[in-house]
């Protein structure tokens, strides 16, 4: 079990006391602790190399794009420290059929989402390590999200969607192969609406 980080709760009951909650009188006295266990957890992809969560690559033989859809994930703006939170699509082309256990995306997401983020970088990250980590020919990576920091400020952007798109290689100068990529996302799109 993570230590208790006692700088963390003294941080943050000093936080609150100076937002004027009066911790005891609301019996929030143990609320610090949890705030700062609850963020450890959060912001536990902090540091860590991606090479490493990887494990056993595959040699399919295959030629074809893979993409692997709608993939959650929670992830914390590093101005306000507010959720944004949405899904994942990647679509890559593999380096001479060399690919990775489709449950290792999802690890790698995790990874990239926890810690303080933006939606624009966390997109570009997770692009450039199927590039740099799978030697990938090209990756294109499509992110929705709702952005919490936007929409519980203001009732009018209820519903408003950020999408933000990265793409690698081949799929930034090939027109034929990025339209290719560009339609199993149309079809994650389809799968939504009917959701
Ligand atoms: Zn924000």
């Amino acid at each position: 079990m993570r230590d208790t980080n006692e700088r963390a709760v003294q941080a943050m009951r000093e936080f609150l006391e100076a937002l004027g909650i009066d911790l005891a009188a609301r019996g929030m006295e143990k609320t610090p602790e949890r705030v700062a266990k609850m963020y450890a957890s959060l912001f536990d992809g902090l540091g860590h190399d991606t090479k490493s969560l990887w494990g056993e690559l595959f040699h399919t033989g295959a030629d074809g794009l893979v993409a692997v859809r709608h993939i959650p994930f929670y992830s914390m703006c590093e101005h306000h420290l507010v959720p944004f939170f949405g899904e994942v699509n990647v679509v890559y082309l593999p380096n001479q059929g060399q690919v990775a256990g489709f449950g290792k995306f999802v690890k790698l997401v995790e990874c990239l989402a926890h810690q303080p983020q933006l939606q624009e970088r966390l997109t570009a990250q997770i692009a450039h390590a199927i590039a740099n980590d799978l030697g990938a020919r090209g990756v294109m990576t499509v992110v929705t999200a709702q952005q919490l920091c936007m929409t519980m400020r203001d009732s009018r952007a209820h519903g408003t969607q950020t999408v933000t798109s990265e793409c690698t290689g081949v799929f930034a100068s090939d027109r034929d192969l990025c339209q290719q990529a560009w339609s199993l996302l149309e079809g994650a799109g389809r799968y939504d609406s009917n959701a």
